[in-house]
């Protein structure tokens, strides 16, 4: 029997009405056969990263449990995506729904397809803030919690609804 492994997804939208793309992205992953247990942080309002002239993202980020292997997770992502009918117009640019594997148990991932933890996530407020919503006492292989790398992020994200 396989285990079971702790996953964080993270959610982000900013076309054609985000805040809906962000709430049905969850109930797929919530009712999707491989995934069990899930939660949903707080659903956040973010400025972009890239480009300026673009609306304000729509970002949360989901734990589930999975017996899924890494690449079958990014397949399933893809595909919730797929339905949603992803646009996405430039490189860090606008997109109607983007999920990333943030985190796949401990495991420490470089393929061509998947780089887990996903690169980047702890410079991002965006991510961090949700994330502590769900797992406030977090630690990484780098030594530091999560509380510690929060200090070093501003809290420049708007609080939109609280999570389930
Ligand atoms: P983006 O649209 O910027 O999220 O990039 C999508 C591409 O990133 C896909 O082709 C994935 O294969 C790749 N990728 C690498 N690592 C990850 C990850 N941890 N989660 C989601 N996509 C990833």
């Amino acid at each position: 029997m396989k285990s079971w492994v702790d996953i964080y997804i993270g959610l982000g939208s900013n076309l054609d009405q985000p805040l809906q793309h962000v709430e049905q992205a969850f109930q797929s992953l919530a009712s999707h056969k491989h995934f069990q247990n899930a939660k949903l942080s707080g659903i956040y309002q973010s400025k972009p990263v890239g480009p300026q002239d673009q609306p304000d993202f729509i970002n949360a980020v989901a734990h589930a449990q999975t017996q899924l292997g890494p690449h079958d997770v990014l397949d399933c992502l893809q595909s919730i995506e797929n339905v949603h009918g992803r646009v996405r117009l430039r490189h860090w640019g606008e997109r109607s729904l983007d999920l990333d594997l943030l985190m796949y148990g401990q495991a420490q991932i470089r393929t061509p397809r998947l780089t887990v933890p996903h690169s980047h996530m702890l410079q991002r407020s965006f991510v961090l803030y949700p994330l502590a919503d769900l797992v406030p006492n977090l630690c990484f292989d780098n030594g530091l919690n999560l509380g510690e790398h929060l200090n070093k992020l501003e809290f420049d994200l708007k609080l939109l609804k609280k999570g389930i």
